[in-house]
């Protein structure tokens, strides 16, 4: 017997008409790249998506054709990403902190056939696109008065383009389970690998990140995405913010502190989101000046651990509640959230620290488990760490073009190539990437945990822990450090404040000084790099 009930199928672009019907005046206010401050509102978004799609359907794209942007988070970017899901295409986002021809490869990989690009990345789009043949047109993000001169053949400026739609155009209607964006992971080993998202995925997915206990927005909420949409698009915020309706607040092209700052203070942001090196920023900007958050109710941080030492400053000096979250592009990404339950009421201080410095549990629609190396399932004690694997609506079921197979299995579990532990509140806590791992006499140390501890040290910027050569224990850690402007610290000092923090064999045997740290382009530490410039770093004698 079947259910009697609407096949309603689950499409992207009926977000944006709910957005566009109950909460039509509620603002998109975007950093624009030519520098002012813009505002524009749902309902304005839909009609001007309308356009984008009418105009790529008129000429001659359709159903499945992949549509390359490049990017800041902005109204603009925003209307062309559900155009191009309205007219059945698939968005591409691309991630201009890769290499360029990191990035020419992703796009043909991909087949990409047009290019939305912002005026900041002309240079990078006229190295690119030459070595795409796929690329027929390119739409810059800008009006006539500031479409620079460019080599790029068939660049059109986008509100010239626009001109010649009246927007009167039908979505396509689709079947839920197509294509509407493509997001390619930024693997640290061999090349990147595609994650291709269904309008059912994005919509679920949209759906499961508004509920209380995961980010808990509403219409009331005003929403900024620091977090870009290129990466593992924006946590799913430019899909979850209009379907609660919430006003966007869009950081354009800057994220130093000042700039964050501004916006959270002018625009009275209430909810944020973005990966710790953008906070650290804002932090820092705020015990320079003075400054305070007085709008702001909850940040979400992940993409990297959130560092203890930046969830108590938050929430003892600031007012502002820390979720950490941790995710995936192959998730759409959410994973796990660190909303506490009922189950920690009447934890404080460093308890309640505990249990925020976990990853948190994952809402409806994501399953989680820990297994050894024979796929066996570890129990969820809090302490016995494994590989983490995942399943639900919106996690990937393949790679584009069937890369990395090896990481899905028959019943459907994902590998997540991270390292983790759950608690018997069904909490988690990645204690590494499994490549990173430290393997010291048979047994594994936490990196993350050590950089989370050394970063609680007064006069530490950054610190990244890599596993060194060691003729008896194969591995020991070496603690690479970034100390704060003006300070000094020594490797004695900073071994004497981990000392009792963790397992003695924990500690580093060394401890190295350097002025900058190297990152991906998702803003985490790179690894694969500090362990090629500490390769033959000699560790002092036990
Ligand atoms: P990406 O697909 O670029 O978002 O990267 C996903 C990876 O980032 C995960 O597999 C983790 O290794 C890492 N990651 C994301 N969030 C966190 C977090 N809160 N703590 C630690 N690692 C994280």
């Amino acid at each position: 017997m079947h259910g009697l009930m609407q096949d309603w199928p689950l499409l992207c672009h009926k977000i944006l008409d709910h957005a566009a019907r109950q909460h039509g005046g509620r603002e998109i206010v975007s950093r624009s790249v030519e520098g002012p401050i813009e505002r524009t509102t749902y309902a304005a978004v839909r009609a001007r998506a309308l356009k984008v799609a009418q105009l790529l359907a008129r000429q001659g794209y359709g159903e499945g054709d992949r549509i390359a942007t490049l990017a800041w988070n902005t109204g603009r970017h925003l209307e062309a990403w559900y155009g191009i899901m309205g007219m059945g295409g698939v968005y591409h986002t691309l991630n201009p902190r890769l290499f360029p021809d990191q990035i020419a490869w992703i796009m043909k990989d991909a087949g990409d056939r047009v290019l939305f690009v912002d005026l900041s990345f002309m240079a990078l789009a006229e190295a690119i696109v030459p070595q795409v043949p796929s690329i027929e047109k390119v739409i810059v993000f800008t009006d006539a008065a500031h479409m620079p001169q460019t080599s790029l053949e068939n660049a059109v400026a986008y509100e010239e383009w626009l001109k010649g739609a009246d927007g009167d155009f039908a979505w396509v209607t689709l079947e839920e389970g197509a294509a509407c964006g493509m997001c390619y992971t930024s693997g640290t080993t061999g090349n990147p690998k595609g994650v291709v998202y269904s309008h059912r995925s994005n919509v679920l997915h949209a759906m499961i990140a508004c509920m209380p206990d995961a980010m808990g927005i509403s219409c009331r909420d005003v929403v900024m995405p620091v977090v870009p949409m290129f990466h593992a698009n924006a946590w799913g915020l430019a899909q979850s913010a209009p379907m609660i309706g919430a006003t966007l607040v869009m950081p354009g092209p800057r994220m130093d502190g000042a700039a964050i700052w501004e916006l959270l203070d002018t625009e009275r942001v209430s909810f944020t989101a973005a990966v710790p090196t953008v906070w650290l920023m804002l932090l820092n900007h705020l015990e320079e000046t003075g400054r305070k958050l007085p709008h702001l109710n909850k940040v979400v941080i992940g993409g990297s651990a959130c560092p203890r030492a930046m969830t108590r400053k938050f929430e003892a000096d600031y007012g502002v509640e820390v979720i950490h979250a941790w995710g995936m592009t192959e998730m759409s990404p959410l994973g796990t959230l660190g909303t506490l339950k009922p189950e920690h009421d009447g934890l404080a201080g460093e308890a309640r620290l505990d249990v925020k410095q976990k990853q948190g549990f994952p809402p409806f629609g994501v399953e989680m488990k820990v297994t050894d190396d024979e796929n066996r399932e570890l129990p969820w004690d809090g302490r016995t760490f494994g590989r983490l694997k995942v399943r639900g609506p919106a996690v990937a079921k393949a790679y584009y073009g069937g890369a990395g197979a090896e990481q899905f299995d028959e019943e459907g579990w994902f590998d997540t190539g991270d390292v983790a532990h759950i608690d018997a509140e069904g909490f988690m806590q990645i204690t590494d990437r499994a490549k990173d791992v430290i393997k010291s006499g048979g047994e594994w140390i936490s990196t993350i945990e050590l950089e989370n501890l050394a970063v609680g040290h007064p006069d530490v910027a950054e610190a990244a822990v890599i596993g060194v050569a060691h003729p008896k224990w194969d591995e020991r850690p070496l603690l690479v450090v970034v100390a704060k402007a003006g300070r000094t610290p020594t490797k004695a000092d900073l071994i004497a404040y981990l000392e009792g923090k963790v397992a003695k064999w924990w500690l580093p045997d060394d401890v190295a000084f350097v002025d900058e740290i190297p990152h991906t382009a998702t803003g985490k530490i790179q690894k694969t790099t500090l362990r090629e410039q500490f390769r033959d770093h000699v560790l002092p004698a036990a």
